[in-house]
Formats: C-alpha cells, structure tokens, sequence
C-alpha cells in the first residue's frame, strides 16, 4: 500500500487515514449540486422529476468516500456487533438489519388492516416521517446507546474515533464553503411490490411500464400489451410482482426474523378481501425460474394468438427478442412487423394523416401488407423469428417508412 502525500494525492483529505497511522476515518466529500456528479445523489427519485430546486444543494446527499482500510476495519466491528445487537432490538424494526426489507414492514402492515377487516375492527395508522433521518443522527446519543447495550467503553471509544473529524464543503457553480465538521449524520431504497400485487391502483403504473417497453422495442401504441414484454424480454409487471410475493411469502415462512413469522391470519369473512397470508403461496424454484413458469402458463391459457407470436419470434423469456444485435431501428421495424402493428397508410388515411392508401406496388397498404408486397424483399412470418437474412433485408427494407 503506498501513502501518497497530500501533494501527490488529489485529494488531501482521502489518505489522511494512513498519515495518521490510525485507523481512524476521516472521509470527505463534495457537495456539488451539478447533475451527473459521480459523489452526489439527487434527492428525488428520478434527477430532474422531483418538485425540487436542482440548483439548491439542500437537495442532494452526500456520498462519503470512504478508505478502504476504513470499510474494512468498518465490516470487521459489524460482524461483532450484530449477533450482539440484534437479540436487543425490537422485532418490529426492519432497517439495519439482514433478512429484513421495507416489503417485510409493508407486508406486515398490509396484512395487519386485512386481518382488521376480517375481525370487523378499523385499523388506525401514523405514520411518521423524520425529515433527512440519516443525516441528522446524533452521534453522542447512538454511542451513548451503544454504550447501554454493550457496556464496553474500548468499544465506544473507537466507534467515537470513526465519526470524529468529518469534513464537508459545498460548491454551487463557481463558488466554494469553507470546510466544515459535520457533527451528525451517518456516512452513507426499496421495492414495494408484494404488498402493491393485490391493489388495484397499480394499473397507473403498469401504464407507464407500457410506455417505457414501447420505448425499449420501437412498437406502436397499437401493439398488444403481451407482445410488448416478450419483445423486451422482461417479465410482466404483475408476474414480477406476484414473483417478490411468492420469495416474501417463503421468507416469512421459514426465517424467524420475519415480522409475519408464524402469523395466523383471522377466518375469511369478506370475499372481497385478498391478504398476503391467504393468497401468496410460497415460492418453490428460483424467483427467475417462477417468473417464467407463470409467464409461460399465461400465454398458453389466456392469449389466442400465443401460437402465432411464437412462430414469429414473439416468446415469453427474460431475454430481448432476437436480432436486437442488428442495429435499434433494424429490430424496431424487425419488432413492428413481428406484431404486424405499424403506421400503414390505409389507417393514416383513415385517422386523415394522408389522403393515399395505395403502396408503391399498386396495393392497398393495410396491416398485413407488409410481408406480401411485391416491392419489398420477401419473407415468411416464421422467418421474422430467427430471423433470417430475408426476414432482415424485408426490415431493413421498411425500417424508414414503418
Ligand atoms: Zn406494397
């Protein structure tokens, strides 16, 4: 390991950990309210989506960068701690700790209210959000705490080591803050879909799904919803959904630190009612190997033209249809003609986009001409699946007017 000195290094403050021969941290980092900014994470969930002010640096969070003898040293005192520290904690809290996840808490609460219904009770909540909980963690109380749990002051002491001395500045366009100590705040997102597979709100977001898979595979609004996840190879929402459920119902099941462990749901008495507990059988393969089974039992029980999506290409796997390696607009005609969905001009003519609806080779253009006309390269629908040099060339062909 070689120690760069403050001049070699370009940054000062990252190597002081081994100036001071202690394994002592003192971490920086940049507050630089510019997007992109490889230390820096906006605050709301999409960059630039959020009613945040982007160009206030109250709404972006640090990322420490941390040395790595720090990490290490850091997983060393966690591995001791934790079998210590979790027999204390009440069962009810699902942050810092393995084996548990804001699905659990939601699961618990979700099945909490259903269990209510079935009792004939109404169930009351409050939910209590602490603004920037992270960043405002007070360090004498956590080692005061840590101090009542373990009784061991060594311990503290070094535990008071690692979060003395962190350093900060912010930078907002060209100017720069003095460094400043950060006195709180810890150096530092979850998936909701168990407890959403049974609601029927989540249709709002299955729309925008749609739109990003129509994105991801070129094809048109027309396109059937099923054809849209088999051409971008990515399982259905509510499939992915019911595939979380299934790994959270076996979790709950047969981990002992699951908030639902051993819970008894209440007699069924609303029809209308569909708790975890009762509806969610627990997972038996591999969430992948599940997600696929269910996909493939759709196709075969619910979709008609299963067989003929088949034969073109058109298959419920988690992997992208074949010939994307062709070239994005290649394989978005190659797609559009797979579905047989596409601008043709006897319906542009019908929605008054044009007043022509013939093709250049005399036809009217509809839907299902674009395999048969004589201008363009021909190819069978069973080669649109490999596809084959026929199947390209007919897309290639189109790829521009489709
Ligand atoms: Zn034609």
């Amino acid at each position: 390991m070689t120690v760069l000195s403050s001049e070699q290094s370009e940054y000062p403050e990252y190597n002081s950990p081994l100036h001071y021969g202690k394994y002592s941290s003192h971490p920086w980092f940049i507050l630089r309210p510019v997007s992109g900014h490889p230390g820096l994470k906006p605050n709301s969930l999409l960059e630039g989506c959020g009613p945040e002010d982007p160009s206030s640096p109250k709404n972006y969070r640090p990322i420490s960068l941390l040395c790595i003898t720090y990490k290490l040293y850091e997983r060393l005192l966690l591995q001791r701690l934790m079998p210590l520290i979790d027999t204390k904690l009440t069962k009810d809290q699902a942050g810092f700790r393995p084996g548990r996840s804001c699905a659990g808490q939601l699961l618990n609460l979700t099945q909490h209210i259903e269990d209510g219904f079935e009792g004939k009770q109404i169930t009351g909540a409050a939910f209590i959000d602490l603004s920037a909980a992270y960043d405002t963690v007070q360090h004498r109380t956590m080692v005061r705490k840590l101090l009542d749990m373990t009784g061991d002051l060594n311990l503290c002491q070094v535990i008071k080591s690692l979060l003395n001395n962190r350093r900060f500045y912010v930078q907002l366009n060209d100017q720069r803050s003095k460094w400043k100590a950060q006195k709180n705040g810890l150096p530092q997102a979850e998936y909701a879909c168990s407890s959403w597979s049974r609601s029927r709100h989540t249709k709002l977001v299955d729309t925008a799904l749609n739109d990003t898979c129509r994105i991801i595979t070129g094809c048109v609004k027309t396109t059937p919803v099923p054809c849209l996840y088999a051409l971008a190879g990515i399982s259905p929402p509510h499939i992915r959904r019911l595939g979380i459920a299934q790994d959270e119902r076996k979790t709950q099941e047969t981990d002992i630190r699951h908030p639902l462990h051993g819970h008894v749901a209440p007699p069924h008495r609303l029809r209308s009612r569909a708790s975890f507990v009762q509806t969610v059988l627990p997972l038996q393969t591999t969430k992948q190997a599940a997600r696929t089974n269910i996909w493939e039992d759709e196709w075969q029980i619910n979709y008609t033209r299963a067989l003929e999506w088949l034969d073109r290409g058109i298959t419920p796997t988690e992997s992208l249809a074949s010939g994307h390696d062709l070239g994005w607009t290649t394989w978005k005609s190659l797609n559009r003609l797979r579905v047989e969905q596409w601008r043709c001009k006897a319906l542009m003519k019908v929605w008054s986009y044009t007043t022509e609806d013939t093709c250049s080779c005399g036809s009217v253009q509809a839907m299902s001409h674009l395999l048969e006309c004589a201008d363009a390269p021909r190819c069978s629908p069973e080669d649109l699946a490999e596809p084959t040099p026929s199947a390209v060339a007919c897309a290639r062909y189109w790829q521009n007017d489709i």
